[in-house]
């Protein structure tokens, strides 16, 4: 589904991504980990084309998007939910939603897809008219991933959802990706969290200053003496 080819990325002369290479198949999660720093942000923001490439391929659904802006790759089918949330303060909760939806064109279509989120997150309906800035930080969490899902994305990436939330939010935050794929989403996570990442992880790819150090089954990544050393608190 999505295939990334020797992908290289500077930032001037600083080198963050380095010639990496990885896929996603469509109806898994894949979770890349890396420390603070590793690339994983700037990989994501390249693929859905808010930091241009220096080097290499992406391909999604069979289609080179290396050079395409970001809200034509969102037409494609690929949304990003970004690190910090960053949801509209000022706006409703309603309207951070149908910001989601802004290239969609079917009003039946629309209000379908906002059922779908309601069920989904049954407090963004109970707070549908409060102001995006007043919601809990795992609120505006679930209020960032329901803008995505607006967009009726085939793949959804996710940058750090766990980042700064209380222990009961995070396990519900996976909980709900899990549900998101079971529902026919493709789901590209990258997570400080390695341990819950690589948990509900079919795959995984271990990020360390930019490159691409080990990959293996989720399974696999979590069993490694590597990861446990260096991401799992030993
Ligand atoms: P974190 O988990 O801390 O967000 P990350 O793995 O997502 O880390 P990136 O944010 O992708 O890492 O950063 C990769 C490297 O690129 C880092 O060395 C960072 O300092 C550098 N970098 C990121 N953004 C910029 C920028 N706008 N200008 C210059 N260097 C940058």
């Amino acid at each position: 589904m999505l295939k990334v080819e020797n992908l290289s990325v500077h930032y001037g002369v600083i080198q963050a991504v380095r010639d990496i290479s990885f896929e996603v198949n469509e109806g898994e999660i894949i979770s890349l980990i890396g420390a603070n720093g590793a690339g994983k942000t700037t990989i994501l923001r390249t693929i859905s084309g808010l930091i241009p490439s220096s080097s290499g391929s992406i391909r999604f659904l069979d289609k080179d998007i290396t050079k395409l802006n970001a809200t034509k790759i969102v037409a494609q089918g690929l949304s990003q939910v970004p690190e910090g949330r960053h949801v509209f303060s000022g706006l409703t909760v309603m309207e951070n939603l149908e910001m989601g939806a802004f290239l969609r064109k079917d009003r039946k279509e629309k209000s379908e897809s906002l059922e779908e989120v309601f069920q989904r997150f049954p407090i963004l309906k109970e707070r549908s008219n409060q102001d995006a800035a007043t919601l809990s930080g795992g609120e505006q969490q679930m209020l960032a991933m329901g803008r995505a899902l607006m967009s009726k994305p085939k793949l959804l990436l996710l940058d750090e959802p766990s980042m700064g939330l209380a222990p009961i939010f995070i396990q519900e935050i996976f909980n709900i990706i899990e549900a998101i794929r079971s529902q026919g989403t493709t789901v590209l996570l990258i997570e400080q969290n390695a341990n819950k990442a690589l948990s509900i992880a079919d795959r995984g790819y271990v990020l360390e200053t930019g490159n691409i150090v080990l990959s293996g089954t989720g399974a696999e990544l979590l069993a490694s003496e590597e990861v446990k050393k260096a991401y799992l608190g030993g």
